[in-house]
């Protein structure tokens, strides 16, 4: 089979995938370990009959509906490939708006950040590529997934951030310019659970209790503890879930509550500075 015939195969991956010819492009640059410019520049490419079993192979698990990140390993984020595993979520595109959000919140050159259930390490790892002098605290309590974003880490040559294991904040000293997550949010009751790549991921990743919002809730409480005056809590969210987490980290006291968009305008991103030291001892 020539490479122009094999890319033609996306019309088997239209039933499973939203992406069929994407999908198609990534198994076949996994399998000839070539870029993708390489598919379009040698469309006459014979592959051979080990590489034509190969590719029915990989097909076959796409069309079984298991992710192309896990089939090939890796997804790309921000400016780098990440090493994936049934550990952890996927990263996903939506999570850059957090990332981009976080660079433009005006922190200190040095600014000491916490990224709390880090998975891969995406967020934490986007943050240390474009601010070398940010010390980055990421941690997990998956301990595969700890292990995975330490291997990201060592892969991208970043020795601003430091991975460890634990439950959000618990191994976590404090004294934070931002505290940056992108915590479980789905409501248990959620539809999409049950439907295409999201099956594949950890449930653990994907579900928080109280309609997506029990994690947020418990984060936020808990950042109070671990923010410098004027350091920022920030949040990636559900489309529908910007006014209940306004209201929360206003109820907790944080201020300048604010929430951006995505490009497709949905509220996807919400934060609030923790300025007030003595109000959050008051009211406990
Ligand atoms: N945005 C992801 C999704 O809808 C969920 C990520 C998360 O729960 N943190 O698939």
């Amino acid at each position: 089979m020539r490479l122009d015939q094999a890319l033609l195969l996306s019309s088997e991956l239209t039933d499973v995938s939203p992406t069929p010819d994407i999908d198609l492009e990534l198994l076949l640059c996994h399998l000839l370990q070539q870029p993708r410019s390489y598919l379009f520049t040698w469309p006459e490419y014979q592959l051979s009959d080990a590489e034509c079993q190969q590719l029915t192979e990989l097909l076959a698990r796409r069309k079984a509906g298991e992710p192309v990140a896990h089939i090939i390993g890796q997804r790309g984020f921000w400016s780098f490939d990440l090493a994936v595993s049934s550990d952890t979520l996927i990263p996903r595109p939506d999570t850059e708006l957090l990332v981009e959000t976080a660079l433009q919140l005006g922190l200190p050159v040095d600014a000491r950040v916490a990224d709390l259930g880090t998975g891969t390490g995406a967020i934490a790892l986007a943050l240390a590529s474009e601010q070398p002098y940010w010390q980055l605290v990421a941690s997990d309590i998956v301990t595969g997934a700890v292990a995975l974003a330490e291997r990201n880490r060592q892969r991208l040559g970043l020795n601003n951030v430091t991975l460890l294991q634990g439950s959000w904040f618990e191994p976590h000293q404090g004294g934070y310019d931002l505290v940056i997550s992108n915590p479980p949010y789905i409501d248990e009751q959620d539809p999409h659970l049950a439907a295409g790549d999201l099956r594949f991921e950890p449930k653990t990743a994907l579900v928080a209790a109280e309609k997506g919002l029990a994690d947020i809730r418990c984060i936020s409480e808990q950042a109070r503890s671990y923010l410098q005056p004027g350091g920022w809590l920030l949040f990636e969210h559900g489309y529908e879930q910007a006014p209940a987490v306004r209201d929360l980290l206003q109820e907790l006291g944080f201020t300048v509550v604010t929430t951006w968009r995505d490009l497709a305008d949905h509220e996807r991103v919400t934060g609030g500075r923790w300025l007030n030291k003595e109000e959050h001892y008051a009211d406990r």
